[in-house]
């Protein structure tokens, strides 16, 4: 059975999530332009810095719940990652699609906004009501597979 292409880059973003390091949630990104990759991405801490799998991440010793104070873990979203990874090539990312493992959060959201990415597709829920709002208000087609 031959994947679309949907599929096809869902299964990638899949594989690119077993790289994270971050102790509560893998994601995995790509970003997808005329059915090539242009980057790719997931959730760690920056180049040169400890991950939160060797010294831990505050927003779990706190028990802060899903979708808040992303600004206390180390870690750069999976979507940010890509976005980065794109920049430093000179990769221009303007009308391209986002894959992602998990729907993004709206800090990513903007990112995606602002960068140009005109369609975003995910499969799994994150409890953040403004993040869908913002991409709706944009314009981008949204995808939950
Ligand atoms: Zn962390
Ligand atoms: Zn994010």
């Amino acid at each position: 059975m031959r994947p679309s292409w949907d599929e096809y880059f869902m299964q990638i973003v899949d594989l690119i999530k077993t790289r994270s390091t971050c102790l509560r949630r893998q994601v995995g990104a790509i970003i997808v332009k005329d059915k090539r990759i242009l980057a790719t991405g997931y959730n760690g801490a920056p180049v040169g810095c400890r991950h939160c799998s060797e010294v831990g991440c505050l927003r779990e010793k706190l028990n802060i719940p899903s979708g808040q104070r992303h600004e206390l873990c180390r870690a750069i979203h999976a979507e940010q990652n890509a976005i980065v990874q794109a920049a430093c090539s000179g990769t221009s990312v303007n009308g391209a699609t986002l894959y992602v493992t998990t729907q993004p959060c709206v800090l990513c959201a903007k990112l995606a906004i602002n960068a140009g990415i005109t369609r975003i597709v995910f499969n799994g829920d994150y409890p953040d009501e403004l993040s869908m709002a913002l991409l709706e208000e944009a314009g981008l087609e949204i995808v939950k597979v």
